[in-house]
C-alpha cells in the first residue's frame, strides 16, 4: 500500500513483514520501502543501528521522536532514511527480532555481501557471524577476491588465510589496491608463496606425466605458458591458453589433473605461509 502519497516523491510501499501497528519508528530503504519497527528491538540488538536511526531522524519536535511517535502516532518526520536497500534491511531487521533467524544460505553473492557489509556497519552480531559462515561454505572458491578483501577489512584472520591462496592468480588486482598496507603485505606474501608454488608444480609435473609420446613437447609448452607464473594455475582459465589447444587430449587431461593436484596441495594447511603471519617487517 502507498502512504504519504500526497507528495509523489515520497510515495512508498510498506514492508509486508515489518508493518506493526504499534511501531514507533519508520525506516525507509534506499529503494523506497518503509519498515515499521520498534525502537526497543533496534536498541537491544544494534546500538549502532539505533544510533543511526536517531541521528538520521528528521523530527523537529522538541519533545523528541519517541514521545512524538507515542503520543501522536508516527509522523512523517519520524521516517528515517537508510542507505541500504529493502532486501538488505528486511534480512537485517529479522536478526533484530525474537524469531527464527532468516535462512540466508540461498542468497546470491551480491545480496549476501550487501547484508554482511550492513551487519558490520551496524554491528548486528548474530548476522555478522552467519554471513561469514555462508561466505566460507558457499562462495570461498567462486568469489575469493571479494571475500578476501571483506575478511581483511573487517578483521576475520581465519577467512583471510583461507582465501589468500585462492587469490594468488589475482595478484595484479591486489597490487592496484588503494590500501598501501594491503599492497605491501600482499607483495611480501606473494613473494614468499611463488617459489613454493613453483616447487610443488615441478614436483607434480615430474611425478604425473602423460604416458604418450607427445608429452615432452607438451611439457615444453606448459612450461612456456606457466613458467613465470605458476600461481596462474589457481585459475582454471590458464589451461585455455591458445598454445595449449593443439596438445593431444590425453596430455590436456594430464595437465588438468596436475592443476587440480596443485590447487589441492596449495590449499592444504601448512603448504604456504598464512597471510596473517605477514607482519609489518616487510621484506623487499
Ligand atoms: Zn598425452
Amino acid at each position: 500500500m502507498d502512504i504519504y502519497s500526497d507528495d509523489p516523491g515520497l510515495a512508498s510501499t510498506v514492508s509486508e513483514r515489518f508493518c506493526a501497528p504499534d511501531a514507533d519508528l519508520i525506516i525507509r530503504s534506499s529503494d523506497g520501502i518503509l519498515f515499521k519497527v520498534h525502537r526497543q528491538n533496534l536498541a537491544a540488538h544494534s546500538e549502532a543501528f539505533f544510533s543511526a536511526s536517531l541521528i538520521s531522524s528528521t523530527s523537529t519536535d522538541e519533545s523528541g521522536p519517541t514521545e512524538a511517535a507515542t503520543s501522536k502516532g508516527i509522523s512523517q518526520e519520524d521516517i528515517v532514511e537508510f542507505t541500504e536497500d529493502s532486501k538488505t534491511l528486511d534480512l537485517l531487521l529479522q536478526f533484530m527480532y525474537r524469531q527464527r533467524q532468516p535462512n540466508i544460505t540461498n542468497l546470491k553473492y551480491s545480496q549476501l555481501m550487501a547484508l554482511a557489509e550492513a551487519a558490520e556497519k551496524y554491528e548486528v552480531y548474530a548476522a555478522m557471524g552467519t554471513c561469514v559462515a555462508v561466505f566460507e561454505s558457499k562462495f570461498i572458491d567462486s568469489n575469493s577476491l571479494g571475500i578476501f578483501k571483506f575478511a581483511r577489512k573487517h578483521g576475520y584472520p581465519n577467512l583471510v588465510d583461507k582465501t589468500a591462496p585462492r587469490v594468488l592468480h589475482r595478484s595484479e588486482d591486489l597490487q592496484k589496491s588503494a590500501l598501501v598496507d594491503l599492497r605491501l603485505r600482499w607483495h611480501t606474501y606473494f613473494d614468499r608463496c611463488v617459489p613454493i608454488v613453483w616447487k610443488e608444480f615441478i614436483d607434480l609435473l615430474d611425478s604425473s606425466p602423460c604416458s604418450c609420446r607427445s608429452w615432452p613437447k607438451t611439457e615444453t609448452l606448459i612450461l612456456r605458458v606457466v613458467g613465470g607464473k605458476p600461481h596462474a594455475l589457481m585459475n582454471r582459465a590458464c589451461l585455455d591458453d591458445k598454445s595449449l589447444q593443439t596438445t593431444p587430449a590425453c596430455c590436456t587431461k594430464a595437465l588438468a589433473n596436475i592443476r587440480t593436484a596443485l590447487k589441492k596441495k596449495l590449499l592444504a594447511d601448512a603448504t604456504l605461509p598464512t597471510f596473517s603471519s605477514i607482519n609489518d617487517d616487510y621484506s623487499f
